[in-house]
């Protein structure tokens, strides 16, 4: 597999730098350069983007970012094992790839989107996935620093991303996702593509930014959603009775004896509104 950029087979990488896979890392790591060029081209044309990876690992995904043409790759790993791995990768591919030692929990993103909109594209450790999710769905500048995401979840996680109205997997997942993004599933990949095997199936997803933002203070809105859900099978009258209940709904204009997950987006932002 070194035909896709001269560069050692990944196998190999792992073995001479001694990077054996840790859990609580969430490290699952893709080795085949063919699955790894497919996830980064669902992220449209790389050519002359500026991409962030957050945890590049030994670097499969990092170098068909890299072979598809972007011109700049920031990439932020928390395990310090994989710097030398990386580094051979950035002598490769001179003044194109920036490696950042750390938590991404704790990275400023948007101060790294400086010069511009950002495509992200990452194979996210599955325990702080939805977490880093959240962080850039949901700040209030619009638009937002980035210009699409591409991230692999655990395809649970991934089918309540882009969940919709009276879909079983709808919730404040994709309440939240829904507005800000335009998202979809593009495809899953089995277990077995990962080293080690995970436990479940994962997908990539793709979310854009909407056309048009719906206004909403998002305090407010991850108020009514978490009061909807929270009793999801209950009528609305009754779950959002603590935030006002039939008043709310009324000058919301929603049915009061209508369920949480009946209501789309837009309809969420009303709620926040009237709140
Ligand atoms: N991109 C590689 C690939 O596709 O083979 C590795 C993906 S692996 C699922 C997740 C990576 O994220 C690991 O390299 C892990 O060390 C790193 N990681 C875990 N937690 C992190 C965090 N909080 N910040 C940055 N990187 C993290």
């Amino acid at each position: 597999m070194a035909a896709l950029d001269g560069l050692p087979p990944l196998r190999e990488v792992i073995q001479r730098h001694g990077l054996d896979a840790r859990k609580p890392l969430g490290q699952n790591f893709l080795l085949d350069l063919n699955l790894t060029q497919k996830i980064a081209r669902s992220a449209g044309s790389l050519e002359d983007a500026t991409v962030i990876e957050v945890g590049p690992g030994p670097g499969g995904l990092t170098r068909a970012i890299l072979a598809l043409g972007a011109r700049k790759l920031i990439a932020i790993e928390r395990d310090s094992r994989c710097l030398p791995a990386l580094a051979e990768i950035a002598t490769h591919y001179p003044g194109r790839l920036e490696v950042i030692e750390g938590d991404a929990l704790k990275v400023d993103f948007q101060a790294l989107a400086k010069d511009g909109p950002v495509k992200i594209i990452s194979n996210l450790p599955y325990n702080v996935g939805t977490q880093l999710l959240l962080n850039w769905l949901l700040p209030r500048t619009w638009p937002p620093f980035w210009e699409s995401l591409t991230l692999m979840f655990q395809k649970e996680v991934g089918l309540r991303i882009v969940a919709q109205e009276d879909d079983d997997h709808y919730g404040r997942l994709g309440v939240l996702a829904g507005w800000r993004t335009e998202a979809r599933m593009v495809f899953d990949v089995p277990p077995q593509a990962f080293t080690p095997p995970p436990k479940v199936t994962s997908s990539v997803v793709h979310l854009t930014p909407r056309q048009a933002p719906l206004p909403c203070d998002v305090r407010k809105l991850e108020t009514v959603t978490q009061a909807a859900f929270g009793q999801r099978r209950k009528m609305l009258r009754q779950s959002l009775k603590a935030l006002g209940g039939e008043t709310l709904l009324s000058k919301a204009g929603i049915d009061p004896a209508r369920r949480a997950e009946t209501l789309c987006v837009e309809e969420f932002v009303a709620l926040a509104n009237a709140l």
